[in-house]
């Protein structure tokens, strides 16, 4: 068991320029898929993840936590 496909969030604040990054990742093997880990933690934004079994944590909504204004989200 490996670490097969991983996920990079990039939360960007457009109103007061806070950002931070965090990554998922996918454990299993050619054969065999396994689960994601649990959504990165972000000290900055409070996030709201949805699980998705197949594509992993996607973000439903971030907020900044110094501001309040909604976060941009990235992914690579
Ligand atoms: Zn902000």
């Amino acid at each position: 068991m490996g670490i097969i496909d991983s996920t990079d969030f990039t939360l960007t604040c457009p109103n007061c320029g806070e950002a931070e990054s965090g990554r998922a990742v996918q454990y299993g093997s050619s054969w065999s898929h396994g689960g994601w880990s649990n959504p990165p933690d972000f000290k900055k934004f409070v996030v709201q993840w949805q699980e998705d079994k197949s594509y992993g944590p996607l973000v439903r909504a971030a907020t900044c936590q110094k501001c309040g204004a909604a976060a941009s989200v990235g992914t690579m």
